[in-house]
């Protein structure tokens, strides 16, 4: 019997950090794989199609909707992003681990559906160091910008929905823990069932 894959949801405000946290833990769990979203926004440099995202146009990310082909989706700072639902849920079969990193509405829509999935939160370690982030990317103009710092502040508020807070003050502290839950929720319990039918000679 085939152990199913389990489904990590990386999430938190813009500028906390969760690429980069997501790539450092992708690379020492490499057997685990990371959905790749589509999104309608415009590839920034060094972007590229089918790795960072799926880069498609308004009309075609309408008709995955219309289609039902995604697993979750949001608009977000003027543009859809969304999870594309085959792949996850073939991966998940196969009995691989997969990565989501997607905004806080995405987070949410997937935690209604797959409840047994682990949901983490990823924060700053202070608002200052949210901005420079921001900032420091240097790929959205101001308005953006201000936009993703105030829209931090409310989606702070929603972390109570999560199972996990990670603070992303050293990236290889936060990978060291994303880990040591990853492998916490795979020694639960209610996890691990068919260990106690292979031990009674159930199957
Ligand atoms: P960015 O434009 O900076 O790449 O992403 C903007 C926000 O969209 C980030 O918070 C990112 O996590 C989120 N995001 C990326 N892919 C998805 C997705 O498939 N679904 C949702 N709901 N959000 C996503």
């Amino acid at each position: 019997m085939k152990k199913k894959g389990l489904l990590i949801v990386i999430s938190g405000p813009s500028g906390a950090g969760k690429g980069t946290v997501c790539k450092e833990w992708l690379k020492r769990n490499p057997e685990a794989v990371l959905s790749v979203s589509a999104t309608t926004r415009k590839p920034r440099p060094m972007e590229v199609d089918g790795v960072n995202y799926f880069f498609i146009s308004r009309e075609e990310f309408e008709k995955m909707i219309e289609d039902n082909e995604f697993l979750e989706y949001a608009e977000v700072y003027g543009n859809y992003y969304g999870t594309p639902r085959r792949f996850v849920q073939e991966k998940l079969m196969e009995g691989k681990d997969v990565i989501l990193e997607i905004d806080i509405q995405g987070a949410l829509q997937v935690k209604e559906r797959f409840d047994d999935g682990v949901f983490i939160f990823i924060i700053p370690p202070t608002m200052e160091e949210l901005k420079r982030r921001i900032v420091k990317r240097g790929t959205e103009d101001p308005d953006v910008i201000l936009q993703r710092f105030t829209s931090a502040f409310e989606e702070i508020n929603f972390i109570k929905r999560y199972n996990y807070v990670v603070v992303n003050d050293q990236v290889e502290e936060a990978v060291r823990k994303i880990d040591a839950i990853v492998l916490a929720e795979k020694c639960r319990v209610d996890r691990n069932n068919y260990l106690i039918m292979y031990l009674k000679g159930e199957i």
